[in-house]
């Protein structure tokens, strides 16, 4: 390992982009390790092989974004398509779309009602709850949001599957807000930006770990060889944070997802790339139809692939999804942020990306925050000498 002026641990967007940007920019070399057999974190896709479709292995990604900097520095690595993302959530047989919108109030009501009219209903219906209390639950925060018929239909059964706890227990705090659209918009995200990479995800990231002066290596497990990294060499982990620490703060809870795939002998199975089950009844969360991703593509006819979520916290063998955030895992994280800054502080070891902060990132987030550690440690550190912590 000598000869690298930064190691890089993971090679998710945050790491490719903190190696993309370390090697063009400042021409230094680079060595990014990576624990997994692929590189691309949870954007890797692939083609499906019995029907050449496109999967995105760790569930699907679509790419949005409203701002300007990372939309150009993302389009030097691919071209995008103009997919709009669309989503639908089934509920007692009835198809309803998503966020819940104009439409989706019209429809679950049975009647058309303008804005004001949805507005004023919804209020209605919010007010059975009066005035919050100071810890609420989920179910009374959601009720207070969108009032309890539409809390009932589309957020109680599905909230229940995705924590596997009953909405009565759960605190309010992991809901910030419903989103209710009184209009007619039923696009899913609200940015400027938005679109699928036309020759998929991982030519995309391949683009990014391109560059000559970036080595990857895929099955190497950082903790298996972090002795042989010589003293002082930058080291940039968006690995787990607790395991980086040996779990000495106790461990941070995540989510994880279970996928079931299936081939279904059809051409369009469900049309439309995602459907929830609201319903508690059904044991998935979602269904994924990753062909109308990219109807611009001609993929063959006679056979379509399923993948069905299923969500559960994650055990130690798991791959970590979504960060619980219990009170005790905020604890933890304030132990584990004041160890990371001693660490950088001793050791040049710099910590990012969704794992190494313990916080969910879309993966225009993932970028913004490693072009932002790049700026303003990095190439600071490099071109002036100043230290990393
Ligand atoms: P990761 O992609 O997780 O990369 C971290 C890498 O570090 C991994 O490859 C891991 O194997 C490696 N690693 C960990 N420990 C070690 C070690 N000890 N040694 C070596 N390597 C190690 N974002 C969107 O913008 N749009 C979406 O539609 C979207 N959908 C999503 C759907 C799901 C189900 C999930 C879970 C996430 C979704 N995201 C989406 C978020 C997106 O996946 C993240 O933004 C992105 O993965 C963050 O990149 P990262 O580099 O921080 O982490």
């Amino acid at each position: 390992f000598e000869g690298y002026d930064l190691v890089v641990v993971g090679s998710g967007l945050f790491g490719l982009t903190i190696a993309e940007r370390t090697a063009a920019e400042l021409d230094k070399r680079v060595l990014v390790l990576e624990r997994r057999d692929h590189h691309g974190g949870n954007a890797y896709s692939e083609v499906d092989p019995d029907t050449g479709i496109e999967v995105h292995r760790y569930g699907p990604h679509i790419f949005h974004t409203s701002n300007e900097r990372i939309w150009a520095y993302v389009n030097r690595f691919t071209e995008f398509t103009g997919y709009r993302h669309k989503a639908f959530t089934l509920y007692q047989g009835q198809v309803y779309p998503l966020p819940v919108n104009l439409a989706t109030i019209c429809q679950f009501f049975g009647r058309y009602l303008t804005p004001d009219e949805a507005r004023a209903l919804i209020a209605e219906q919010a007010a059975e709850i009066g005035q919050l209390p100071p810890d609420p639950s989920h179910e009374e925060k959601g009720i207070s949001l969108v009032g309890r018929p539409l809390y009932d239909a589309f957020f109680r059964g599905y909230t229940a599957k995705q924590w596997q706890t009953d909405p009565k227990e759960l605190p309010g705090s992991v809901i910030a807000r419903l989103p209710v659209r009184f209009d007619f918009n039923n696009r899913y995200f609200n940015d400027t930006y938005e679109g699928l990479p036309v020759d998929g995800y991982t030519a995309w990231l391949s683009r990014m770990a391109a560059d000559p002066r970036i080595d990857l290596r895929l099955n190497t497990d950082f903790f298996e060889l972090a002795d042989a990294i010589p003293d002082g060499t930058p080291v940039v982990y968006t690995g787990p944070l607790d395991r980086y620490f040996r779990y000495s703060g106790g461990r941070l809870g995540w989510r994880t997802l279970d996928f079931e795939r299936e081939v279904a002998p059809v051409r369009d199975y469900q049309g439309t790339t995602t459907i929830n089950y609201a319903e508690e009844s059904v044991p998935f969360t979602r269904n994924v139809e990753y062909r109308h991703m990219h109807p611009e593509r001609s993929y063959r006819g006679d056979r379509t692939v399923l993948v069905r979520e299923y969500s559960r916290s994650a055990g130690d063998q798991d791959e970590p999804y979504y960060p619980i955030n219990t009170a005790g895992d905020r604890d933890a994280l304030r132990t584990y942020r004041m160890l990371a800054r001693q660490e950088t502080a001793e050791r040049n070891v710099l910590f990012g990306g969704r794992l190494g902060t313990y916080q969910y990132l879309d993966m225009h987030m993932a970028i913004g925050s490693a072009l932002a550690m790049f700026e303003n440690r990095i190439v600071p550190y490099f071109r002036d000498r100043r230290p990393l912590g």
